[in-house]
Parts: C-alpha cells; structure tokens; sequence
C-alpha cells in the first residue's frame, strides 16, 4: 500500500498525455506518481508529425527525425497524363517534421527523471474521492492517494465521465514503410494529403473519400499511409489497406520490401469535451484536446501542459483546497469559455466534412489552402483566436464555389446543436 498523504498528484497513462503533463507537474515543484498499465519506456505504436513551426516556437525542433521544406497535396481528381491541371500540386510552403518518437518520448522521461517523479505499473481499476484525498487502487491491490488525479488513459479512459453527444468520428490509417519499384512520392517530399482518386471505380468514388499521406524518408524509404479523415462508423482497415495497394498498383509501383505497418483502428476525432464538474481532471485524447480538423494532438500537449500545471499548482498552494476543488480550477484552465467555443466550431466543420461528397471535399480543400498561409496553418495548429477562426471559416465561406456553399448551409444532425454551443458555451 502506498500512503504518501503528500503526494499532490497521480497521473494515469503512459502516452504523450501522461508524460507531458507529469513532467510539466514535475517543473512546478509537485510530488507526482505516474500509474500506467505498461513500462513507460515502452515504445509508442504510432508515428507522430508535426508542423515545423510548432516546434521551432518550442525550442524541440531537436525531437525531429525527418523534416521536409517540399511540402504538397493534391486536391485535384487524378489522371495518368501529367501534364493534366489536375495533376498540379497545391504547395504549402511551410516546413513540416516528423517526431523521433523515442527522442520525444525520452524528453519527457527525462524531464520526469529530473523533477523525482515516481512510477508504479499497474492497471488503474476503482477510484474513490472525499473531501480531502483521492484514492486510486490498482490491479495489484496498491491504493494510491493523492490531491488530484488526472485521468489520461488515452480515448476509453478509466474513471474519467464523458458526456454522450453522438456518434463519434473516427480517424482510420493502414500505413507502410517500405522500399518500392518507383519513389510513390517526389524525393524529399512530404504528401499532407493526395485525394486523388482515379485508381478508384465510379462506384468506389461514391463511397467515403480517404486520401494518401506520404513521407520520403530517404534511402529509397517511403511512409505510405491511407487515411480516412473521420468517418463513423469508422472506416475499416481492409478497405484501406485494399485502396493504398490499388493506389499503388494504378501509379505501376510494386512494394518491394515491406519494413513496418502502422493500424490505425482508432482515432476518435470528436470525443466530447469531460463534464467539467468532476473531481478528477484529464489531460491528452481523454479530454476532448485531439484537433477535430487533423487528429494532431502532440502539439496542444506541448503548448498547453505548462499552463495546466500552473494552474493545477497555483490551486495547490491552499492545502485545505479539496480534490474537487483543484479539478474545477484545472478544468477552466483547460477549457476555458473560448476553447469550447471554439472547439464548437471545428467539430460543426467535421460534420460537414464528413458529409461532404468526395468532389466537394476536394473544392473544399483547395480553398481552405488558399486561405493567407499563416491563417491556414493557425486553424490547423489551434492558435488562432475565437475572433480569427470566425474570420477564417466566414472567408472560407463566401469564397466556396456555389455547391460548398450549399452543402454548409444545409444544416443537418447534431449541426445545429453545435451552433448553438458555440453561441451559449
Ligand atoms: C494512428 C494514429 C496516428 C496519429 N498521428 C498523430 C500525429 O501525427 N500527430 C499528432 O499530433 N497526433 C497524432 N495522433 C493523435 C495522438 O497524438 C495520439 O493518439 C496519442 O497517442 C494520444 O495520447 P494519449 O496519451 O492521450 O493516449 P494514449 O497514447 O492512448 O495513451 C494512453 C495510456 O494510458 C494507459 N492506460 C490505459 N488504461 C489504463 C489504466 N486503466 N490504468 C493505467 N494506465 C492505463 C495506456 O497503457 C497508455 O499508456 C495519432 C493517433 C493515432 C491513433
């Protein structure tokens, strides 16, 4: 049993969640315990990418295994002749990296290491809060107390509580890393998105669109990845798998020698924002932080854990402040009015996304790409203010051609219930 009664707080997980905001914990001085079901220095499933820019902007641009300045996507519908307009590339003339995972994921270990945080492995399985303390038991019978527990389990959390707004959408990606007959890509490109689709028959383009992302990583190795934006329900594996080897196969290009696949079964694109009025706080895809738009996270968690944990800090230094207490203060920390609202907002695009059929989502695309490049790259990255991200989606908007317009305006589902969120957070 451990019953260190000054333990401030307990972190559930070992993704980037847990990490990032243990260490953040762990630079304001607190006495942390990190729980996860698995070792921590077990290697990440997943790779993580990243504008450059984001990284810059945090000093760790250090964390990248790959970066790349030719950055494109192909929004047009794809032809074998070249020299077809379709064929043109919409260039994004920004940097974008990809994580050294085991680099990231050893930054935060490390700042961990540096700040005395503990780490218990164990499932955490009951937890129970009164007005003082919480206490967490573990698999193995441990009882874990402390001030405050934040839940970050990953997107089935273990206790936290999640309203039901829905279905939920989700990201799906079958991806491969492998040598070729031909580069499926330009070298030292980097594919954000490659919608075309002319490998497909006219009944499979009437079907969710999905689209390649795609990485050089030079010595004759490219990262192909199929992806389905969101979709519920989601996408399966197969049919990706099937339409990246069709891809393939349309472009005359045989996988040689297939080093590692990725499956991607499960990325919830708009999990609900948690009931802010629970005892205990969350941190990572738990709690609602996944972009709506792209799926990216690493990002918000690198930005935003320091100001949690100041908060989360600041709230501590009362020591007859309760659980509940805390919890409240790093929610508001965590979403505040402006980020529901905003938040309201891109998962009111993703609905119409994710309505749209595959021509629209292609003009819908190359607009929003045309959008100044510093307004673009702050929707995708989550720092543009309420005030702009209206400005955005309104000159998205009166910019689309006549169908995009038609198919926004037409509310339907749970539309309109975001709307009004947005308006009355
Ligand atoms: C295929 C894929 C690709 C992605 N690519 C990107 C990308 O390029 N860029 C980007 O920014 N984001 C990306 N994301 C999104 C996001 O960064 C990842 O999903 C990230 O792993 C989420 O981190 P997390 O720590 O919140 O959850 P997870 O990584 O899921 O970690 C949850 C942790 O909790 C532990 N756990 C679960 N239950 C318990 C329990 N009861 N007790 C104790 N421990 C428990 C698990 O073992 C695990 O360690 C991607 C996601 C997916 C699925």
């Amino acid at each position: 049993m451990i019953t260190n009664a000054y333990l401030d707080a307990l972190v559930l997980g070992a993704g980037p969640g847990a990490l990032s905001i243990a260490a953040a914990l762990g630079k304001e001085n607190l006495n942390v315990i990190v729980l996860s079901e698995s070792d921590p220095n077990k290697p990440w499933p997943f790779t993580y990418g990243i504008w450059g820019e984001e990284v810059d902007q945090l000093g760790l641009s250090n964390l990248l295994e790959h970066r790349w300045s030719n950055t494109v996507s192909f929004f047009g519908k794809g032809s074998k002749n070249q020299k077809d307009i379709e064929n043109i590339p919409t260039k994004h003339l920004r940097d974008y990296g990809l994580f050294d995972k085991a680099k990231l994921q050893q930054y935060w270990l490390k700042e961990c290491d540096t700040a005395s945080i503990k780490w218990e492995v164990g499932k955490a399985i009951e937890l129970k809060v009164d007005q003082k303390i919480s206490t967490v038991t573990t698999s193995t019978g441990n009882q874990i107390k402390s001030r405050l527990v934040i839940d970050a389990t990953g997107y089935k959390p273990a206790f936290l509580q999640i309203p039901h707004e829905g279905p939920i959408a989700v990201q799906t990606c079958y991806g491969i890393v492998g040598e070729f007959s031909k580069p499926p890509i330009e070298k030292d490109q980097f594919v954000l998105m490659d919608y075309r689709c002319d490998h497909l028959n006219q009944k499979e383009k009437l079907e969710p669109p999905t689209f390649l992302y795609a990485m050089d990583f030079g010595q004759n190795k490219f990262f192909l990845e199929e992806t389905s934006l969101g979709l519920s329900p989601p996408l399966n594996l197969k049919v990706l798998k099937s339409r990246l080897n069709r891809r393939l196969e349309y472009n005359g290009i045989k996988l040689l020698k297939l080093e590692h696949e990725e499956f991607g079964e499960y990325l919830p694109m708009n999990m609900p924002i948690p009931y802010l009025d629970q005892p205990i706080l969350s941190f990572g895809g738990a709690a609602g932080m996944v972009h709506p738009a792209s799926g990216y996270l690493v990002g918000s968690l690198l930005r935003r854990a320091p100001i949690l944990a100041k908060a989360i800090s600041k709230a501590m230094e009362n020591e007859s402040t309760s659980p509940e207490q805390i919890a409240k203060i790093g929610w508001q920390a965590l979403w505040p009015k402006e980020f529901i609202r905003k938040k309201a907002l891109y998962t009111f695009g993703l609905e119409k996304l994710m309505r749209f059929k595959e021509e629209q989502l292609r003009n819908f695309f190359i607009e929003f790409f045309r959008l100044p490049n510093e307004q673009w790259f702050k929707f995708l990255t989550n720092t543009l203010s309420l005030r702009e991200l209206v400005k955005s989606m309104w000159a998205m908007y009166k910019k689309a051609p006549w169908k995009v317009k038609w198919a926004l305006m037409q509310m339907q589902g749970r539309e309109l219930k975001l709307l009004w969120k947005f308006i009355k957070p």
